[in-house]
């Protein structure tokens, strides 16, 4: 586990979620990017070694729109970067660990991801993510 990569921020209105974290971070976002498997369009900001990853729904059935349904807007998952996720994956499964999806997917940002239960992680949403090369 390097460092954290990001944390994503779940939000209703993308434009209005860009304009606001543009104000915080003084800078613009670098990239918009839809994730067509997890029906989610992207927003990222870097800060430092570490970037504000927005998500927003573009469709109902989004995992975002339910979440939002449920909690509101606000932090949805923290994402750690890792040098190889299949080895971090076999760790923390090992460990107890619940991996909500078996192998790697395909994530925003050029990565490959893992999430873990937020109920084995005190209620939060664990990414893990590996840049592709
Ligand atoms: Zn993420």
């Amino acid at each position: 586990m390097q460092k954290i990569e990001h944390i994503g921020i779940a939000v209703k209105d993308l434009d209005k979620a860009e304009a606001i974290y543009s104000a915080i971070l003084n800078t613009p976002s670098y990239k918009r990017e839809i994730v067509e498997s997890e029906k989610v369009i992207t927003s990222f900001f870097q800060n430092g070694p570490n970037k504000i990853e927005l998500l927003a729904a573009t469709d109902e059935e989004s995992v975002i729109h339910t979440f939002i349904t449920k909690n509101g807007e606000g932090i949805h998952h923290i994402a750690f970067a890792v040098e190889d996720i299949y080895k971090e994956m076999e760790r923390l499964q090992l460990a107890g660990f619940t991996l909500l999806n078996e192998k790697p997917k395909r994530g925003a940002d050029n990565k490959l991801i893992c999430f873990l239960h937020p109920r084995d992680a005190s209620g939060v949403l664990i990414e893990l993510c590996q840049e592709i090369n």
